[in-house]
Protein backbone atom coordinates (compact mmCIF):
# COMPACT_ATOMS: atom_id res chain seq x y z
CA UNK A 1 0.00 0.00 0.00
CA UNK A 2 1.51 3.27 -0.89
CA UNK A 3 1.65 6.06 1.60
CA UNK A 4 -1.34 8.47 1.31
CA UNK A 5 -0.14 11.82 -0.12
CA UNK A 6 0.30 14.27 2.61
CA UNK A 7 -2.03 17.29 2.82
CA UNK A 8 -0.55 19.85 1.03
CA UNK A 9 0.60 23.12 3.44
CA UNK A 10 -1.73 25.80 3.40
CA UNK A 11 1.11 28.57 3.94
CA UNK A 12 0.22 32.29 4.05
CA UNK A 13 -3.21 33.62 2.92
CA UNK A 14 -2.55 35.02 -0.95
CA UNK A 15 -4.41 37.37 -3.89
CA UNK A 16 -5.97 39.47 -1.25
CA UNK A 17 -8.14 42.16 -2.27
CA UNK A 18 -10.49 44.91 -2.50
CA UNK A 19 -13.09 43.20 -4.48
CA UNK A 20 -15.62 46.11 -3.55
CA UNK A 21 -15.69 49.86 -2.45
CA UNK A 22 -18.00 52.40 -1.27
CA UNK A 23 -17.57 55.68 0.45
CA UNK A 24 -17.55 53.80 4.01
CA UNK A 25 -17.07 50.36 3.23
CA UNK A 26 -14.51 47.82 1.81
CA UNK A 27 -15.32 44.06 0.94
CA UNK A 28 -12.29 42.54 1.01
CA UNK A 29 -11.67 39.09 -0.59
CA UNK A 30 -8.77 36.39 -0.61
CA UNK A 31 -8.22 32.76 -2.46
CA UNK A 32 -9.69 30.36 -0.95
CA UNK A 33 -7.74 27.88 0.89
CA UNK A 34 -9.36 24.15 0.48
CA UNK A 35 -8.34 22.97 4.06
CA UNK A 36 -9.08 25.88 5.58
CA UNK A 37 -11.96 25.61 8.57
CA UNK A 38 -11.95 29.49 9.20
CA UNK A 39 -9.82 32.27 8.39
CA UNK A 40 -9.01 35.51 11.08
CA UNK A 41 -8.13 39.04 9.93
CA UNK A 42 -6.91 41.53 11.54
CA UNK A 43 -8.04 44.84 10.57
CA UNK A 44 -6.36 48.94 11.34
CA UNK A 45 -8.40 51.27 9.93
CA UNK A 46 -6.59 54.31 9.14
CA UNK A 47 -7.27 56.66 12.53
CA UNK A 48 -5.02 55.58 14.62
CA UNK A 49 -4.33 52.24 16.49
CA UNK A 50 -7.79 50.95 17.01
CA UNK A 51 -7.23 47.91 15.20
CA UNK A 52 -9.32 44.97 15.66
CA UNK A 53 -9.38 40.90 15.35
CA UNK A 54 -12.35 39.23 12.83
CA UNK A 55 -11.66 36.17 14.70
CA UNK A 56 -13.97 33.73 12.75
CA UNK A 57 -14.17 34.37 9.23
CA UNK A 58 -15.94 30.71 7.51
CA UNK A 59 -15.60 32.19 3.84
CA UNK A 60 -12.76 33.84 2.28
CA UNK A 61 -14.07 37.25 2.61
CA UNK A 62 -14.55 40.11 4.78
CA UNK A 63 -16.19 43.60 5.04
CA UNK A 64 -15.16 46.53 6.75
CA UNK A 65 -17.90 49.04 7.48
CA UNK A 66 -17.91 52.02 8.97
CA UNK A 67 -15.02 53.91 7.49
CA UNK A 68 -14.36 57.30 6.72
CA UNK A 69 -14.92 58.52 3.23
CA UNK A 70 -11.36 58.73 1.20
CA UNK A 71 -9.58 57.20 4.26
CA UNK A 72 -7.61 53.73 3.80
CA UNK A 73 -7.42 50.74 5.92
CA UNK A 74 -5.06 47.81 6.17
CA UNK A 75 -5.68 43.93 6.28
CA UNK A 76 -3.72 41.33 7.17
CA UNK A 77 -5.30 37.54 6.79
CA UNK A 78 -4.53 33.92 8.04
CA UNK A 79 -6.10 30.79 7.83
CA UNK A 80 -6.61 28.17 10.38
CA UNK A 81 -6.28 24.68 9.30
CA UNK A 82 -7.14 21.61 11.54
CA UNK A 83 -4.74 19.12 12.16
CA UNK A 84 -4.37 15.93 14.46
CA UNK A 85 -3.13 18.34 16.85
CA UNK A 86 -6.26 20.55 16.79
CA UNK A 87 -6.02 23.70 15.05
CA UNK A 88 -2.89 25.58 13.84
CA UNK A 89 -3.26 29.20 12.30
CA UNK A 90 -0.69 29.87 10.15
CA UNK A 91 1.31 33.50 9.57
CA UNK A 92 -0.11 36.43 8.98
CA UNK A 93 -0.27 37.50 5.13
CA UNK A 94 1.60 40.14 4.13
CA UNK A 95 -0.50 43.67 4.68
CA UNK A 96 -2.90 44.83 1.81
CA UNK A 97 -3.92 48.64 2.17
CA UNK A 98 -7.39 49.70 0.01
CA UNK A 99 -8.99 53.31 0.33
CA UNK A 100 -12.56 53.96 0.44
CA UNK A 101 -14.21 55.98 -2.34
CA UNK A 102 -14.19 60.00 -1.38
CA UNK A 103 -16.54 62.32 -1.00
CA UNK A 104 -17.62 65.20 -3.97
CA UNK A 105 -15.38 67.94 -3.31
CA UNK A 106 -16.68 71.00 -1.04
CA UNK A 107 -18.08 73.50 -2.69
CA UNK A 108 -15.80 76.66 -1.09
CA UNK A 109 -17.70 79.32 0.64
CA UNK A 110 -16.58 80.96 3.61
CA UNK A 111 -13.60 78.75 4.75
CA UNK A 112 -10.77 81.24 4.53
CA UNK A 113 -12.70 83.71 6.60
CA UNK A 114 -13.10 81.03 9.25
CA UNK A 115 -9.47 79.91 9.34
CA UNK A 116 -8.17 83.80 9.70
CA UNK A 117 -10.55 84.18 12.86
CA UNK A 118 -8.84 81.18 14.28
CA UNK A 119 -5.31 82.10 13.08
CA UNK A 120 -4.11 85.19 11.68
CA UNK A 121 -0.96 83.00 10.36
CA UNK A 122 -3.68 82.06 7.08
CA UNK A 123 -3.31 85.85 6.04
CA UNK A 124 0.59 84.85 5.37
CA UNK A 125 -0.48 82.45 2.21
CA UNK A 126 0.87 83.71 -1.23
CA UNK A 127 0.83 80.39 -3.09
CA UNK A 128 4.19 79.44 -1.81
CA UNK A 129 3.99 76.32 -0.02
CA UNK A 130 4.16 77.18 4.20
CA UNK A 131 7.69 75.96 5.47
CA UNK A 132 7.99 74.33 9.06
CA UNK A 133 11.23 74.04 10.91
CA UNK A 134 11.59 72.63 13.72
CA UNK A 135 13.80 74.33 16.58
CA UNK A 136 16.95 72.11 18.19
CA UNK A 137 15.99 73.02 21.59
CA UNK A 138 14.35 70.04 23.16
CA UNK A 139 15.94 68.29 26.13
CA UNK A 140 19.60 66.52 25.73
CA UNK A 141 17.78 63.28 25.77
CA UNK A 142 15.51 63.85 22.71
CA UNK A 143 18.34 63.71 19.93
CA UNK A 144 18.75 65.19 16.83
CA UNK A 145 17.51 62.20 14.97
CA UNK A 146 14.39 62.00 17.06
CA UNK A 147 13.96 65.94 16.62
CA UNK A 148 14.41 65.61 12.77
CA UNK A 149 12.01 61.94 12.79
CA UNK A 150 9.24 64.77 14.20
CA UNK A 151 10.00 67.00 11.06
CA UNK A 152 9.41 63.87 8.54
CA UNK A 153 6.10 63.71 9.98
CA UNK A 154 5.67 67.26 8.08
CA UNK A 155 7.56 65.77 4.97
CA UNK A 156 4.94 62.79 4.85
CA UNK A 157 1.62 65.36 5.17
CA UNK A 158 3.34 67.43 2.76
CA UNK A 159 3.46 65.06 -0.10
CA UNK A 160 -0.02 63.86 1.00
CA UNK A 161 -1.79 66.99 0.24
CA UNK A 162 -0.35 67.24 -2.76
CA UNK A 163 -1.33 63.79 -3.97
CA UNK A 164 -4.86 64.83 -3.18
CA UNK A 165 -5.05 68.62 -4.40
CA UNK A 166 -2.21 68.92 -6.70
CA UNK A 167 -0.30 71.19 -5.18
CA UNK A 168 1.56 72.10 -2.37
CA UNK A 169 0.55 73.93 1.13
CA UNK A 170 3.42 72.75 3.18
CA UNK A 171 6.75 71.85 3.38
CA UNK A 172 8.77 70.35 5.54
CA UNK A 173 12.00 72.25 6.50
CA UNK A 174 14.71 71.68 8.56
CA UNK A 175 16.04 71.15 12.51
CA UNK A 176 17.55 74.65 13.20
CA UNK A 177 19.17 76.21 16.16
CA UNK A 178 17.97 78.66 18.21
CA UNK A 179 18.01 82.27 16.96
CA UNK A 180 20.64 84.74 18.66
CA UNK A 181 19.30 87.74 20.67
CA UNK A 182 16.10 85.75 21.93
CA UNK A 183 15.61 86.99 25.94
CA UNK A 184 16.82 83.90 28.28
CA UNK A 185 13.48 82.65 28.71
CA UNK A 186 11.87 83.13 25.66
CA UNK A 187 10.29 79.02 25.85
CA UNK A 188 9.63 79.21 30.20
CA UNK A 189 5.89 80.69 29.78
CA UNK A 190 3.37 79.60 26.72
CA UNK A 191 1.21 83.08 27.67
CA UNK A 192 4.31 85.20 27.44
CA UNK A 193 5.48 83.65 24.24
CA UNK A 194 1.70 84.23 22.57
CA UNK A 195 2.13 87.72 23.68
CA UNK A 196 5.28 88.23 22.22
CA UNK A 197 5.63 85.82 19.39
CA UNK A 198 9.59 85.62 20.02
CA UNK A 199 10.91 83.73 16.92
CA UNK A 200 11.91 86.08 14.65
CA UNK A 201 9.91 84.42 10.99
CA UNK A 202 9.89 85.00 7.09
CA UNK A 203 6.52 85.01 5.99
CA UNK A 204 4.69 81.85 5.63
CA UNK A 205 7.64 80.09 8.05
CA UNK A 206 6.32 78.18 10.78
CA UNK A 207 7.89 77.00 13.75
CA UNK A 208 7.74 74.06 16.11
CA UNK A 209 9.76 74.31 19.41
CA UNK A 210 10.27 72.98 22.81
CA UNK A 211 8.38 74.73 25.51
CA UNK A 212 10.14 74.22 28.90
CA UNK A 213 7.26 74.90 30.38
CA UNK A 214 3.92 72.92 32.25
CA UNK A 215 0.25 74.96 30.76
CA UNK A 216 -1.44 75.84 33.89
CA UNK A 217 -4.56 75.45 32.34
CA UNK A 218 -3.79 72.35 31.26
CA UNK A 219 -1.59 70.97 33.22
CA UNK A 220 -1.24 67.54 31.37
CA UNK A 221 -1.26 69.26 27.95
CA UNK A 222 1.29 67.49 25.73
CA UNK A 223 1.69 70.23 23.19
CA UNK A 224 0.39 73.56 22.39
CA UNK A 225 -0.04 75.76 19.07
CA UNK A 226 0.43 79.90 19.21
CA UNK A 227 -1.62 80.72 15.68
CA UNK A 228 -0.48 83.90 15.49
CA UNK A 229 3.05 83.44 16.35
CA UNK A 230 3.09 80.55 13.05
CA UNK A 231 4.44 78.58 16.28
CA UNK A 232 3.38 75.44 18.08
CA UNK A 233 5.07 74.09 20.59
CA UNK A 234 6.02 70.75 22.89
CA UNK A 235 5.31 71.05 26.41
CA UNK A 236 7.54 69.67 28.75
CA UNK A 237 4.87 67.11 30.32
CA UNK A 238 4.41 65.54 26.57
CA UNK A 239 8.02 65.58 26.03
CA UNK A 240 9.06 63.74 29.40
CA UNK A 241 6.11 61.80 29.19
CA UNK A 242 7.89 60.21 26.03
CA UNK A 243 11.06 59.17 27.51
CA UNK A 244 11.12 55.59 27.98
CA UNK A 245 12.84 56.14 31.72
CA UNK A 246 14.47 51.94 31.51
CA UNK A 247 16.00 52.41 27.99
CA UNK A 248 16.75 56.54 28.15
CA UNK A 249 15.38 55.80 24.40
CA UNK A 250 12.79 58.68 23.01
CA UNK A 251 10.28 58.44 22.07
CA UNK A 252 9.61 55.32 23.83
CA UNK A 253 8.60 52.53 21.47
CA UNK A 254 4.99 51.37 23.06
CA UNK A 255 1.87 52.35 21.08
CA UNK A 256 0.87 55.85 21.72
CA UNK A 257 4.63 56.84 22.11
CA UNK A 258 4.77 58.58 18.36
CA UNK A 259 4.45 62.78 19.02
CA UNK A 260 3.68 62.77 14.96
CA UNK A 261 -0.26 62.78 15.34
CA UNK A 262 0.30 65.86 17.78
CA UNK A 263 2.31 67.24 15.68
CA UNK A 264 -0.25 67.12 12.99
CA UNK A 265 -2.84 68.34 15.40
CA UNK A 266 -1.01 71.51 16.11
CA UNK A 267 0.45 72.50 12.64
CA UNK A 268 -3.36 72.17 11.51
CA UNK A 269 -4.58 74.83 14.35
CA UNK A 270 -1.87 76.99 12.69
CA UNK A 271 -3.20 76.40 9.42
CA UNK A 272 -6.71 77.46 11.21
CA UNK A 273 -8.45 74.31 12.33
CA UNK A 274 -10.27 74.18 15.49
CA UNK A 275 -11.82 71.25 17.57
CA UNK A 276 -14.69 69.50 16.52
CA UNK A 277 -16.53 70.78 19.43
CA UNK A 278 -15.60 74.67 19.79
CA UNK A 279 -17.53 77.16 20.61
CA UNK A 280 -17.93 79.35 17.46
CA UNK A 281 -18.63 77.62 14.46
CA UNK A 282 -17.63 80.75 12.82
CA UNK A 283 -14.17 80.39 13.93
CA UNK A 284 -11.85 77.80 12.32
CA UNK A 285 -12.53 74.87 10.84
CA UNK A 286 -13.46 71.76 12.30
CA UNK A 287 -10.92 69.17 12.14
CA UNK A 288 -11.68 65.76 11.29
CA UNK A 289 -12.28 63.05 14.32
CA UNK A 290 -8.89 61.61 13.47
CA UNK A 291 -6.97 64.79 13.87
CA UNK A 292 -8.85 66.01 16.80
CA UNK A 293 -8.14 62.96 18.35
CA UNK A 294 -4.45 62.03 16.81
CA UNK A 295 -2.66 61.05 19.97
CA UNK A 296 -0.30 58.47 19.29
CA UNK A 297 -1.39 57.79 15.25
CA UNK A 298 1.83 57.68 13.02
CA UNK A 299 2.71 59.50 10.55
CA UNK A 300 0.47 62.10 8.49
CA UNK A 301 -2.23 59.26 9.08
CA UNK A 302 -4.27 61.55 11.24
CA UNK A 303 -4.55 63.67 8.57
CA UNK A 304 -7.83 62.78 6.51
CA UNK A 305 -9.54 63.40 3.16
CA UNK A 306 -11.92 65.59 4.54
CA UNK A 307 -9.06 67.73 6.43
CA UNK A 308 -7.14 68.66 3.07
CA UNK A 309 -10.07 69.11 1.22
CA UNK A 310 -10.66 71.95 3.38
CA UNK A 311 -6.78 73.49 2.77
CA UNK A 312 -8.53 73.73 -0.68
CA UNK A 313 -10.21 76.36 -0.22
CA UNK A 314 -8.29 78.14 2.62
CA UNK A 315 -4.71 78.40 0.56
CA UNK A 316 -5.85 78.13 -2.93
CA UNK A 317 -3.95 77.55 -5.69
CA UNK A 318 -1.57 80.61 -6.84
CA UNK A 319 -2.25 82.31 -3.17
ZN1 LIG B 1 -5.95 71.26 19.96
Amino acid sequence: MPEPEPEPEPGPVTGIKAAEVGPDFVLWTWDPVPSAVRYQARVFPEAGYDSYVEDDLPEPMLRVDGLEPGSAVKITVRVVVRTDEGGVAWPWSDYVVAETLPPPSRQCTDERARAVRHSEFVLEWDGTPLRVDMIDNFPDYVTGDAVAALLGAVGLLADKIEDQLGYRIVEMGEVVPVPEGLPPDWNKDPRDYRRNCWLPRDDGQIYGFYMDAVYDSAPSAGAQAHPRCGAFTFLRPGVERRLDTGSGEWPCADLGCTYDGTTMHELFHVLGYQHIDHDDPNEGISMSRALDDSSGTPGAQSVTWSDIDALRCIFPKGG
